[in-house]
């Protein structure tokens, strides 16, 4: 490194400073600025002697995060202030205190906020979600948080260059997974485009540069066909005597790379690579009929496309956007969009909630109401003590970032709802007692399922009834984090509930037969009666489809046939199963020849084809077990001469469900990999998986259909070859 020239940089330093001045110049009183100055003396001396990678003073860093903070998200001097002080607490001796002292409390506790958002310190997929809701937890309080975080994620990403690949790549990979999102759900529309530009850019640096060249080639003839669209428009507002700006607003190289992938097409076959974007000088209270008349202008011109035409101004979008969008037929045979809004719409759109907040009280109402109900919904999902980042995530995601649909109520109330959501969903929103009474829907003045999915323009009745009530199945429809919080805690209550009154039956019946109660009877009792856990088998017997006369009988009958055989002598029980033939010395053979009918397959175990297995006789029909079965020891010490022999037949062509329980260390990428196993590698259907995370680590159980033992043990190899993955076995069904 070159030696540092004192008086250049002081020079630099200072040119910085005043860019920063010059941008909030018009909109902060002197005694602002003076705090301004004061913020950036004190940073400056702070992290004097620090150095970012580049080599170049540190200080320039929250002075250009201040800028972005001042210029491109329009926020003031608390903001201001609170970003050029955002890394002291951090990485300097100055504390919290002193800047409560200093600058008061609002400042400390936005730089406290951002302190706590940590870094990408271990970058494990729980990590990013934990931080994830940290930051979620943070904008609750105070939105100026996330917004300074996003400005100094953008400046970090614009001086990537410097920084080591490997670091790049895990900066990048956060970047695209948390911030451009947000950014987009802020409604930061440039800095959301800016942010996913400049992931792409080191993470696939070959590709970004082709589609830079390639529109830098095109750029003449773009700008050609532009002038030839744009001239008769220009000269019709010129004539209606509007004040108004004509922009191209290109396609960023993102979301151009992302059409080419999606829909398997060119670079040329993109045909909006660019949006005429028309800004109309508008007051506030005739801002929509003008837009609704350039809008007929231009379709006087040129023939729109009914399905790509979208008003955003009547309801605007959750985030806040409000627009006019439309795509014509030029007479040159080209598609091309065009957006009209005014120019605070516009301004909304380029800053997103910070413009939103200087238009406040002009009345602009709808855009605000929108945004003020997605930021009750955060809150709404933050309340929920879900212990689980990784479910939590997903919960955000499917329900805050995913696309609007926009449905009414019979009295034609509008509501908002995430893309793919039911009836069910809808009936939740409305009220949480309409949603557990629920028995069906009207759409549209036809009956459908609560299953139905909601399409924009429904309109929606809820029909109830007072004896409906939570279901299990339901969980496998409903999208809406409030429908499934729900759903599970009157589950949960439920299942409480009857299995404690089934405790207190069983323990009514064992009083009036003199038994002790103990967990062997228990056991006995649960697989005696045909239940697989003790939850199961309680709540069988307080809903009655256990009776009492059941539990009586089958006591009676364990007493009588109770044929010692002790415990230790079935330690082994391969060993014991082999060497006792049971009542006959027939060997049992599952294959077509006999009938389902006569046997089952244990629910405890789920043997499949391959298994070494035991068959266990009832009065109706043969329980196949495996012989490594958690309930064999039981079975056999008490039950050993109604053991018989088994083994599989060789045509069996039935799929059996199988669990494979995997763990490992939590890395991006791991689901994919493990799925790929299973679906790719070995063809087969996954009927579903649950990842849990903790710490770096997970554990998940995969639940599939084999058609026997060995195809799952080279699963199971292939599956301990994945990076990542440190365990997988098989286990038995209880969980399923
Ligand atoms: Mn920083």
């Amino acid at each position: 490194m070159p030696p540092f020239d004192e008086n250049k940089e002081k020079k630099i330093i200072l040119s910085a400073y005043s860019d920063l001045l010059r941008s909030c110049r018009s909109n902060t009183t002197v005694a602002e600025r003076k705090q301004i100055r004061k913020a950036f003396e004190m940073a400056a001396d702070a992290h004097k002697e620090m150095r970012r990678k580049s080599g170049e003073p540190y200080i320039l860093h929250p002075l250009a995060v201040a800028k972005i903070v001042s210029k491109e998200l329009g926020l003031g001097t608390t903001s201001i202030i609170a970003a050029l002080l955002h890394d002291v607490v951090e990485d300097t001796d100055i504390s919290l205190k002193d800047l409560e002292m200093e600058f008061g409390k609002t400042v400390a506790k936005i730089v406290d906020g951002l302190t706590k958002i940590s870094e990408f310190s271990e970058q494990t997929v729980s990590k990013q979600a934990e931080n994830f809701k940290k930051m979620l937890l943070t904008m609750a309080d105070d939105v100026r948080v996330v917004l300074i975080k996003i400005a100094d994620r953008l400046h970090n990403m614009r001086t990537l260059g410097s920084m080591a690949k490997e670091k790049q790549l895990k900066i990048c990979s956060e970047t695209s997974y948390v911030y451009a999102p947000l950014a987009h759900r802020l409604g930061l529309f440039n800095i959301k485009s800016e942010l996913e530009d400049l992931s792409l850019k080191y993470t696939q640096p070959e590709i970004y540069k082709d589609i830079e060249m390639k529109l830098a080639d095109s750029k003449k003839a773009r700008d050609r066909f532009i002038r030839y669209v744009t001239d008769p428009v220009k000269k019709q507002l010129d004539q209606m005597g509007f004040s108004y700006q004509i922009k191209a607003r290109m396609k960023s190289v993102y979301s151009i790379r992302q059409k080419i992938i999606k829909q398997n097409i060119s670079f040329d076959q993109v045909y909006d690579i660019f949006a005429i974007r028309i800004i109309l000088d508008a007051p506030i209270d005739t801002e929509k009929a003008d837009c609704l008349r350039v809008y007929s202008l231009i379709t006087d011109l040129y023939t729109p496309n009914p399905k790509r035409t979208r008003d955003w101004i009547t309801v605007p979008k959750s985030n806040g956007y409000e627009s006019i969008h439309t795509t014509v037929m030029t007479p040159k045979g080209r598609w091309v969009e065009v957006q009209i809004r005014s120019k605070r719409m516009d301004e909304v759109a380029e800053k997103g909630l910070a413009a939103h907040w200087k238009y406040k009280d002009t009345g602009a109402a709808a855009a605000d109401r929108a945004f003020e109900d997605w930021l009750n919904k955060v809150r709404q999902v933050l309340e929920d003590p879900s212990p689980n980042a990784l479910e939590f995530i997903d919960d955000f995601k499917t329900n805050l970032f995913a696309h609007d649909i926009f449905v009414f109520t019979p009295k034609g109330d509008l509501i908002t709802m995430p893309q793919g959501t039911t009836a069910l969903d809808f009936a939740f929103e409305i009220h949480t007692q309409i949603g557990m009474k629920c028995i069906g829907a009207k759409i549209n003045h036809k009956l459908v399922p609560l299953s139905h999915v909601l399409h924009t323009g429904d309109q929606v009745e809820i029909l109830t009834s007072n004896i409906q009530e939570p279901s299990y199945d339901w969980l496998n429809f409903v999208k809406t984090h409030r429908a499934k919080s729900n759903i599970k805690n009157f589950l949960k209550e439920k299942a409480q509930e009857l299995s404690t009154r089934g405790h207190e039956k069983l323990l009514a019946i064992l009083r009036q037969l003199k038994v002790e109660m103990d967990e062997h009877l228990l056991l006995f009792l649960q697989n005696r009666l045909g239940t697989t856990t003790t939850l199961e088998f309680y709540q069988k017997l307080s809903e009655g489809q256990i009776t009492p006369e059941d539990i009586k009988k089958s006591i009676k009958q364990r007493g009588k046939n109770k044929k010692e055989i002790s415990t230790k002598a079935t330690e082994n029980f391969e060993a014991f199963i082999n060497s006792n033939k049971g009542v006959n010395d027939d060997l049992l053979v599952l294959d077509d020849t006999i009938s389902r009918l006569e046997y089952r397959l244990a629910s405890c175990c789920h043997p499949i084809p391959g298994d070494n297995i035991f068959g266990f006789i009832g009065t109706d029909y043969i329980e196949v077990h495996r012989v490594n079965c958690d309930h064999a020891p039981s079975l056999l010490a008490k039950f050993g001469y109604k053991v018989v022999k088994s083994k599989w037949g060789s045509s069996q062509e039935i799929l059996f469900l199988v669990g494979i329980r995997v763990e490992g260390i939590d890395e991006i990428g791991i689901i994919q990999g493990i799925t790929k196993v299973v679906t790719s590698d070995f063809k087969i259907n996954m009927r579903s998986m649950k990842i849990f995370s903790h710490d770096g680590t997970f554990d998940g159980t995969i639940f599939l259909y084999a058609k026997d033992t060995s195809i799952i043990n080279q699963i199971i190899r292939k599956l301990m070859q994945v990076k990542g993955v440190h365990h997988a076995e098989r286990v038995d069904a209880e969980e399923m």
